[in-house]
């Protein structure tokens, strides 16, 4: 059966192009299980002309060499299309990957747009060359050039944003770019294709090939790749790091997380239980930046455990073209059974299991699905305290004191995110500057696209969003211009 959502090309070089196999990708709904589209699946052979079309635009091409404002221009047209498009993005990332649509409507879709929006004020504002007073005397310029061809690898959980937060940047930047999506989530990337196309794009500079993970390590290591761009997991983004180092690419890497929501005394139980229906688990858990231990102090830790159990246990879980839906599928079968064998993990180790636990969600008879779990009475040594489970699954953990707090929630491979819930607003700062993580909230959590995105630890190397986010995509040359010309202008 043909769906509406099947595609037979490839975008190599900005055009639509045959693939070199026959092999296809199956998109499976994680709600029906049902095949919703199919769409090539790239080989090596697809990667290598992409390559090719990338790097021939990046050293022969107009890309790189026009004005700054000029690529600006053909970026803010792309955020006009996309603006017009976002419910069917929406719609296209929930099918593919079972967001809830509200989660899809508030995040998934409108996100890109913004982010789109906020790099073209960003490079409208950056020193793309500057000319200094030198040490020595005379004049330095210091110009930031594209990097050159850049490598772009996201995983499925969202996939838009992650295309995008390397796209953008680095289209601003004059590089020319291939995309390999996650071989679950192709067809999102198909709508990006048509706009790319439609906003004028130049021939070359952008190629989209979905596929799996020896698809990908071909990309990282094809000599023609300047850069690579990854987000997943730690384990994947280790092995990126190690190719990259080998072969002295530049790399960033956004990996995995184990946020912790420290639950200061003062704070307010309806809030931080609010809070974390949404960061918690938000996208089903299925989040790098979920907030999934929750430290709570020796004192009030029944109390907040009990109360996070009865919001997260009544959240509404299924189908995620519902608007009501809450909580989605997991994406696939393999990932269902990941947080299900976790939440066995978690009896084993003696954590107190307060809602949710193994077994399908009720009057759900298909579909990737598991129940929205909470852990009580976790030590930050279990498994389920170290380990990224990327589903519905919560621990809370007590502490003794702030100091034991901020020990615990740095007690983790990783540092990405984290948060801090309480009545005073500088103390609430005062444990955000001790806890070790790349982006932290007081009351809140939220990217914000002017400032800096990207974890400590194993949680990464590097950063996206902000000025510094597009300096990733750009190298750094100092031209020596001497003394200003006698006469001349300062
Ligand atoms: P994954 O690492 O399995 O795959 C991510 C992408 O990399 C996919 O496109 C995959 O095909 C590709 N890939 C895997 N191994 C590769 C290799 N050796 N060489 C080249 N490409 C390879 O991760 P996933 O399961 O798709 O995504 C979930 C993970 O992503 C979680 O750990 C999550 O925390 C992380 N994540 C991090 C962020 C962040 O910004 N820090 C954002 C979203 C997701």
């Amino acid at each position: 059966m043909n769906t509406s959502l099947d595609r037979n090309a490839l975008l190599i070089g900005t055009q639509w192009r045959r693939p070199e196999t026959d092999a296809m990708i199956e998109v499976i709904s994680p709600h029906s299980e049902d095949v919703v589209a199919r769409v090539p699946e790239g080989s090596a052979a697809d990667i290598d002309s992409a390559v090719i079309a990338a790097r021939e635009a990046f050293d022969r091409g107009p890309w790189p060499r026009m004005a700054p404002d000029e690529r600006i221009e053909v970026v803010a047209r792309l955020s006009a299309l996309y603006a017009a498009r976002l419910e069917e993005m929406a719609t296209v990332i929930s099918t593919e990957m079972g967001s809830p649509i509200s989660f899809s409507n508030l995040a998934q879709a409108p996100a890109p747009w913004m982010m789109i929006e906020a790099f073209t004020k960003i490079a409208r504002e950056f020193p793309w060359e500057e000319t200094r007073a030198g040490a020595l005397g005379g004049e330095v310029m210091v110009r930031r050039e594209a990097v050159g061809v850049v490598a772009a690898i996201p995983p499925w959980n969202v996939p838009q944003f992650t295309v995008l937060s390397k796209v953008i940047p680095a289209l601003l930047a004059g590089c020319t770019i291939v995309v390999k999506p996650a071989p679950e989530t192709p067809l999102d990337s198909y709508l990006l294709a048509d706009l790319l196309i439609e906003a004028g794009v130049p021939e070359g500079v952008v190629s989209i090939v979905a596929g799996g993970r020896e698809v990908g390590e071909h990309l990282v290591r094809h000599p023609g790749v300047d850069k690579v761009a990854f987000t997943g997991s730690t384990e994947a983004g280790r092995k990126i790091g190690a190719i990259c180092g080998e072969q002295l690419k530049r790399c960033s890497l956004e990996l995995g997380g184990k946020s912790a929501a420290i639950v200061l005394d003062d704070a307010d139980l309806t809030t931080v239980v609010e809070g974390m229906k949404f960061l918690g688990v938000m996208n089903s858990g299925q989040a790098c930046v979920a907030q999934t231990r929750v430290l709570v102090s020796r004192e009030r830790h029944d109390e907040v455990a009990e109360a996070l159990a009865e919001g997260i246990g009544s959240m509404v879980v299924g189908d995620p073209l519902d608007p009501a839906t809450e909580i989605g599928p997991m994406v696939a079968r393999r990932q269902q059974e990941r947080v299900n064998s976790y939440i066995e993990i978690g009896r084993q180790e003696g954590a107190r299991l307060l809602t949710g636990g193994t077994g399908r969600p009720d009057g759900l008879e298909s579909g990737w699905y598991v129940r929205p779990t909470v852990f009580a009475g976790v030590d930050n040594s279990m498994r389920i305290a170290q380990e990224e489970i990327f589903g519905p699954v919560l621990s809370v953990i007590a502490y003794d004191d702030v100091d034991d707090a901020v020990r615990i929630a740095n007690d983790s491979d990783y540092g990405l995110a984290g948060t801090v819930w309480t009545g005073d607003r500088d103390a609430g700062l005062g444990v955000a500057r001790r806890v070790r993580t790349g982006t932290y909230g007081v009351n809140t959590y939220t990217m914000d696209f002017a400032a800096p995105f990207g974890g400590f630890k194993a949680s990464g190397v590097g950063r996206e969003f902000g000025p510094e986010g597009l300096a990733q995509y750009t190298e750094l040359k100092s031209v020596y211009l001497g003394e200003p010309a006698p006469g001349a202008d300062s």
